[in-house]
């Protein structure tokens, strides 16, 4: 512990503080200095300065109450101990205050010195090993994002590889190859490609976790972008058998984006309203400008939909939702909380509406270059 540990005390009353002071100063070879604050409000700005050691915080505080205060503040992130000063029986602000990640409480009443001394040391003491754990949890999470993107890239090259030999052999670069031979290598040429699609699906959320995403922004027109991605994807609406329906804007609507991030995150939507709806049914895309320098790309289709209680899953990692379509369309469940988290790397928000059986609707909201 280093020589000097300050306190931060936030109480209205005086005499509290004049109590506590002492009982600081009856502390043998005391390390601990304190500081008194009267007032909530500008406790606030003093707590956000961090420059203590520790926080000692009254409950009751004049119009407020100390869990009002401490609510402003992220207890669990913050690298300092908060503690709490109650009145005898308040067993119930005890509680919630631990909720709130309060690292421990002091009974005014029933204070002395030697309690004082150990409730400080042990706070201190719990926040250090805690952001110590905190940190080697940052750093095993690291390297297994590191280790992701290495394996996956790893695996992708050998995979790219299989596709265009299979490939090749399929085209006839090889001498002829009987109908049987060409089934089971295009079998083969499917699997490996499903395969790749999941290596590129794993490599691409560790990239975006590891922070190794830059976004080279130009000015893009995302009704010509919506154009393009449509085209690319039209043999899968053709195998589907289902129909789009496509409602350009009048006018070009420019976005500043990266062009390619953007692209496979409208993909991704769009490739979803394709897989989890069955053929013969709509798919209908809407690229308009929106007001206060807005373009809002819709995309709905008339699909399975999501049940209300699987909406929360929708964008998180790895979260595939049971549907009629899903094992057999297969997937990751990467896609969605890949295109959120790069949508939202542009300012930009994706909301999602949708009802179980008759279809669901994507907004992607993005910022106009005005
Ligand atoms: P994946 O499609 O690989 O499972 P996503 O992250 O793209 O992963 O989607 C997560 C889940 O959300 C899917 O498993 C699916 O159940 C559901 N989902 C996504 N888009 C739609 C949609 N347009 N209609 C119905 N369900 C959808």
């Amino acid at each position: 512990m280093s020589n000097s540990l300050s306190v931060l005390l936030v109480d209205d009353d005086e005499d509290d503080y004049l109590i506590i002071r002492n009982l600081m100063a009856k502390i043998p070879s005391s390390p601990f200095k304190i500081e008194w604050i009267s007032s909530p409000e500008k406790a606030k700005d003093v707590i956000d300065a961090a420059r203590h050691d520790i926080y000692l915080i009254d409950y009751r505080l004049g119009d407020q109450n100390g869990l009002e205060l401490l609510s402003q503040f992220d207890l669990v992130q913050r690298p300092e101990p908060f503690i709490i000063l109650t009145g005898a029986g308040d067993e119930n602000v005890e509680r919630r205050a631990m909720r709130m990640g309060v690292a421990d409480y002091l009974v005014k009443g029933a204070l002395d010195s030697e309690l004082l001394s150990r409730v400080l040391r042990y706070s201190l003491q719990r926040k250090i090993i805690e952001s110590q754990r905190v940190r080697q949890l940052m750093e095993i999470n690291r390297s297994k994002d590191e280790f992701i993107a290495l394996a996956s890239h790893q695996l992708r090259t050998p995979a790219t590889a299989v596709k265009q030999y299979v490939g090749m052999i399929l085209e006839g670069y090889a001498g002829d190859i009987t109908p049987e031979q060409h089934k089971f290598l295009q079998s083969a040429y499917e699997s490996n490609e499903r395969q790749i699609k999941v290596v590129n699906d794993i490599l691409r959320v560790a990239k975006l976790d590891l922070k190794k995403i830059t976004l080279r922004r130009a000015e893009v027109d995302i009704g010509k972008l919506m154009e393009s991605i449509l085209h690319d994807s039209a043999s899968l609406f053709k195998n589907r058998s289902q129909k789009v329906i496509y409602e350009q804007p009048a006018e070009a609507v420019t976005a500043l984006v990266d062009t390619e991030y953007i692209r496979m995150a409208l993909g991704n939507i769009i490739d979803n309203a394709s897989k989890y709806t069955p053929p013969e049914k709509s798919i209908t895309v809407t690229v308009a400008p929106a007001s206060r320098g807005k373009v809002v790309v819709d995309i709905s289709d008339e699909g399975v939909g999501i049940a209300d209680k699987d909406i929360d899953k929708l964008f998180k990692k790895f979260s595939r939702i049971d549907n009629p379509l899903s094992v057999k369309v297969g997937g990751t469940g990467l896609g969605l909380y890949w295109s959120n988290e790069v949508v939202q790397l542009h300012g930009g928000t994706i909301k999602v509406s949708s009802k179980l059986g008759s279809g669901t609707a994507f907004k992607i909201c993005l910022d106009t270059k005005a």
